[in-house]
């Protein structure tokens, strides 16, 4: 009972002493589990400039289209440093730094906090001891409107998902999640079909409920070939080509009014469309970079494309 007590009254001691320090604004992160970041001789984070990097293009390549399954198996494939010098990395690490506000130079202390002094035993906070966020405690790694953007975007994302009955954005395949289908709203998946005995692989994107059950047709929709997806898209990016200027001032006077996501977003188009006359090849990283989804109507080719900027326009190939 004693034992149970002085536990207690240490528990309640060592908390309180917690968080007087967090008052003060002293800061506490243990920087060895934190990519980026290293403890001076005083005790304050600096930015450890190798990892900082990584960070930076964990940022730019969610903001680029990719996915957080993706991200990971790229940094795992180029065998890329994690905090503990293994090249290991697990795409909820990914999620938790896209989500970190320690990188925007910002941190939220006593996200957990000591139940039990004797155990050690720490919980997480929810609303039981104060949190404090504490605004500019130390140098930011990540520019404050990319971290905002990457916030927005993982919203989209989520919406997007909600809307259209998908477990996960996999954007390992340039149109997985983006080709969706106009009679039953739902994503199309890829299949290879052979022909001719096998010799003629053909790829092929069909609406995920058509033969969701064996032996009954679940959609009536058709599918279209990967390489009408390919056309359309290149056709679109050619039309933002041939009017250039038009598209150039329209998304710089849509710059001012908008939220950190499509500021990144309109600064993107135009960084990626002012220099260059593109060649009529498709192009997996641009689609990637500014293809939101293309709702299929038919299996002619006729199809309604939007951009990433907001742009829609339909396209009717004739294949
Ligand atoms: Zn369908």
């Amino acid at each position: 009972m004693l034992r149970q007590e002085e536990s207690l009254s240490l528990s309640l001691n060592s908390t309180w002493g917690v968080r007087r320090r967090f008052e003060q604004g002293k800061v506490t992160i243990n920087e060895k589990k934190f990519l980026g970041y290293d403890k001076d001789s005083e005790g304050n984070l600096i930015i450890n400039e190798r990892q900082a990097v990584i960070v930076r293009r964990i940022y730019k390549d969610f903001l680029d289209g990719k996915g957080t399954a993706h991200i990971t198996r790229e940094l795992e494939e180029e065998k890329v440093k994690n905090w503990n010098g293994t090249s290991k990395w697990y795409e909820s690490t990914i999620k938790s730094i896209l989500r970190n506000e320690k990188y925007k130079g910002d941190a939220i202390l006593q996200k957990t906090y000591t139940v039990d002094f004797l155990t050690k035993e720490r919980v997480k906070n929810t609303g039981k001891v104060p949190k404090y966020y504490v605004e500019e405690s130390h140098p930011a790694i990540i520019e404050l409107e990319t971290w905002e953007a990457v916030q927005l975007e993982m919203e989209r994302r989520k919406k997007f998902c909600e809307e259209h009955n998908i477990k996960k954005l996999d954007t390992r395949l340039p149109f997985w999640g983006k080709v969706i289908c106009g009679v039953c709203g739902t994503v199309y998946c890829r299949k290879t079909w052979m022909n001719d005995g096998g010799k003629n692989k053909r790829k092929v994107w069909i609406c995920s409920n058509r033969y969701r059950t064996k032996g009954v047709k679940g959609c009536d929709s058709k599918h279209v070939d990967e390489e009408v997806l390919k056309k359309a898209f290149m056709e679109v990016v050619n039309v933002l080509v041939e009017n250039k200027q038009h598209f150039l001032d329209k998304w710089r006077a849509e710059l001012e009014d908008s939220n950190a996501l499509k500021q990144y977003r309109f600064k993107m188009f135009i960084r990626i469309l002012e220099p260059t006359s593109m060649t009529g090849e498709f192009d997996e990283s641009l689609c990637l970079k500014i293809l939101d989804q293309i709702k299929v109507i038919d299996g002619k080719g006729k199809m309604y494309i939007t951009l990433l900027d907001g742009t829609s326009m339909q396209c009717k190939n004739n294949n």
